[in-house]
């Protein structure tokens, strides 16, 4: 479903990917670890192409991110082509972005009516299934300052998941949460992966790392230092830069 091969970042001189070769299979788990500013979030927004690689390439579903290939030679896409790869993508982020002004079933029908032109019935019918999945049926018609942390996260999953993305990428989920509404919202994404959503996942959860994911990489300055089964990095992390990561996080 995602695969990223030699993926190399500049920001002016400051090289922050060095190369990022990764494969995530459909209906798998990766979560992605490492320390602040070692390029984790950087490499989510490659993959639904927020940032452009500036060496490499990256395939989403077997199509190439961002370019378009004609005779062998690479051309940018067009950005409202590029702007239709996005949407079978689903970002979450740490903060929860919604829309203050529109309701919890609101913010989820907002993009499905006005960006897929889903009829209104349509999309307020899937809205409500998607806020039941995400245990919110009571909250449709909450705005955003009306419900905690945790739930207005779970809102922003059911908004990303009503656009039918193929792939879901959350950068540091539950970050920003207080510790007692963590686990509702990992309650959540622990559900979607045993439907068989893809996710990346930058996350310092451990406890989620070690009971979804299929695979876990350890980044550091740009580099992927170290991944394979989750249980057996963090029981026996080969590479002294992850052993000292994970004594830090554990
Ligand atoms: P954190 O755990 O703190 O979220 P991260 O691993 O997600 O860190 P990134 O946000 O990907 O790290 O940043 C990697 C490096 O790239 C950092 O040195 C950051 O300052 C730099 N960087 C990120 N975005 C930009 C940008 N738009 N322009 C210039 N430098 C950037
Ligand atoms: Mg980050």
């Amino acid at each position: 479903m995602v695969r990223s091969d030699q993926v190399c970042k500049y920001f002016g001189a400051l090289e922050v990917l060095k190369g990022i070769t990764l494969t995530v299979n459909r209906g798998e788990v990766m979560c992605l670890v490492g320390p602040s500013g070692s390029g984790k979030s950087t490499f989510l927004r490659c993959i639904n192409h927020l940032e452009q690689v500036s060496a490499g390439r990256l395939w989403v579903d077997g199509e190439l991110v961002g370019y378009q290939e004609r005779a062998g030679r690479l051309h940018e896409m067009h950005p409202k082509e590029a702007a239709k790869q996005r949407r079978d993508i689903g970002m979450v982020f740490q903060r929860f972005n919604l829309f203050p002004h529109l309701t919890a079933l609101e913010n989820i029908t907002e993009a499905p009516i006005r960006v897929k032109k889903q009829k209104k019935d349509a999309a307020v019918t899937r809205g409500k299934q998607l806020l039941a999945q995400v245990g919110l049926s009571e909250k449709a018609q909450a705005y955003p300052a009306q419900l905690s942390g945790g739930q207005q996260q779970r809102v922003a999953i059911a908004r990303a998941l009503a656009m039918d993305p193929k792939l879901m990428l959350f950068d540091e989920p539950t970050s920003a949460l207080d510790p007692e509404l963590v686990g509702e919202v990992l309650d959540v994404m622990k559900e979607l992966a045993r439907g068989g959503m893809t996710m990346i996942v930058v996350t310092h959860e451990m406890g989620f790392a070690r009971e979804v994911a299929d695979s876990l990489v350890f980044m550091d300055a740009g580099v992927v230092v170290e991944a394979g089964d989750p249980g057996r990095v963090l029981s026996n992390p080969e590479h002294e830069r992850t052993k000292a990561f994970l004594s830090k996080v554990l």
